[in-house]
């Protein structure tokens, strides 16, 4: 059987918790196992490399940032195979460039194209358990790329399809995929299981514990997951096409905090407007979430939408750059709103779903700014600082609570 193990950050924090993950792979091994595990960057590492970048230039140039941060991932991989080493076991680190990884050339937001499995099956043929560089990959400049933030999870999941793996585990700080953030909610239940689909709108929409990418081609490959804790053997939550139990009407609560709303006042009520101003966002990679199109009044009308906050300066910059040609009145921007989103397979055939999470809000006296959904999700947009009640009340209205 093989095997592909990731763990995040935390689970290789500091030398006792890489020896602990280190046993962990080892017993696999023992097992007759072939095993291959994906590792982040110690702790909080990649958060302090930023801090280190911005100190020197506010703005480093992306291309230099995943030059910088492929050095987290690199300790780690280096220091687990010392480790499974000293404990007598044959073991190898590979970064991206030796396997290799092949991405598109966007810095800092790569996409695994293909991976190589050649250096990597004859490092397992040689009886050794191969520790990969999660997070990093290289381009076709030969230049290191980086998959954003989480990345390594998707690292894990790509690896386990590119090497048709029988399992594909992701260890991490909680002990699986709950209701809702459990440092948020803390009446949050573990999910025994949980489908794709309701995972990636999860992941999507703010619940951090898995990378979505790594959902996207979980799905597509049909690698199956499961996610727990690296700190115990507690059984985790499986993520896979189709779950046993029934249906829950909702399945998850997420809060992204990280969102960011920008309104385009005063644009021209004709055809290919919309057009126009997402176009010059997507020109820039500039992912758009969330839209509103306001009815048009005198010739005019307005479109809101949300970003990641991390590409608030960018977009307000493209815009005001395209202002002649997208003819509007005004930009404004709202930096302290956040989206709550439910997330349920079982809310498909239930028309009371969003009435009650609509209730809900008002009842805690919270004022929703816009709506979007699907049919097996909806997201309202709220104050940021309304957040933390909000996740609370609506995750406990539908009987999610312990
Ligand atoms: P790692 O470093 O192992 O990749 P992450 O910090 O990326 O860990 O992800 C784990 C964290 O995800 C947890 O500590 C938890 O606070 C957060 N999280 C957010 N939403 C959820 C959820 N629905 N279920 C479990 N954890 C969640
Ligand atoms: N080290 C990277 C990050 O902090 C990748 C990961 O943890 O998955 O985002
Ligand atoms: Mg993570």
């Amino acid at each position: 059987m093989l095997v592909v193990k990731k763990f995040g950050g935390t689970s290789v924090a500091n030398k006792e918790r890489i020896f602990n993950v280190a046993r962990r792979c080892i017993e696999d091994y023992k097992k007759g196992n072939d095993v291959v595990v994906v590792l982040s960057a110690m702790g909080k590492y990649t958060d302090e490399l930023i801090e280190m970048a911005q100190d020197i230039a506010p703005r480093p140039p992306k291309r230099e940032m995943d030059m910088l941060f492929t050095i987290g991932e690199q300790m780690s991989v280096a220091l687990m195979a010392m480790a499974l080493n000293s404990l007598g076991v044959p073991a190898i680190s590979l970064n991206a460039f030796q396997v290799t990884m092949h991405t598109t050339s966007a810095y800092g937001n790569a996409r695994l194209k293909r991976i190589d499995t050649d250096r990597l099956n004859r490092e397992l043929e040689d009886g050794k358990i191969v520790v990969v560089t999660g997070f990093q990959g290289i381009n076709k400049y030969d230049d290191y790329t980086t998959l954003g933030r989480g990345g390594s999870d998707t690292t894990a999941v790509a690896l386990a399809a590119a090497l048709r793996a029988d399992a594909c585990e992701i260890y991490t700080d909680v002990d699986g995929v709950y209701t809702a953030d459990p440092r948020l909610v803390p009446t949050a239940k573990k999910l025994k299981e949980i489908t794709y689909e309701e995972m990636l709108d999860l992941s999507t929409l703010g619940a951090g514990v898995l990378h979505n990418r790594s959902v996207e081609m979980a799905k597509k490959y049909g690698v199956t997951l499961v996610v727990r804790s690296s700190m115990n053997e507690v059984e985790g939550t499986v993520v896979k096409e189709d779950v046993e139990v029934e249906r829950m009407l909702v399945s998850g609560v997420a809060l992204d905090k990280k969102a960011d709303r920008i309104a385009v006042i005063g644009l021209k009520d004709e055809p290919g407007i919309a057009f126009k101003v997402f176009d010059c966002l997507a020109k820039k990679n500039i992912n758009v979430d969330v839209i509103l199109q306001s009815i048009g009044r005198e010739g005019t009308k307005d479109i809101s939408f949300t970003i990641d906050d991390g590409d608030i300066e960018e977009a307000m910059a493209v815009l005001k750059a395209n202002k002649a040609r997208l003819s509007f009145q005004r930009l404004e921007c709202e930096t302290k709103i956040a989206k709550l989103s439910i997330v349920g397979a079982g809310m498909m055939s239930n028309p009371g779903v969003a009435a009650k999470m609509f209730e809900t809000l008002y009842n805690a006296n919270i004022n929703i700014n816009m709506i979007s959904t699907s049919e097996i999700r909806i997201t309202v947009l709220i104050q940021e600082s309304d957040g933390e009640r909000a996740i609370q009340a609506v995750h406990d209205a539908f009987g999610l609570a312990e």
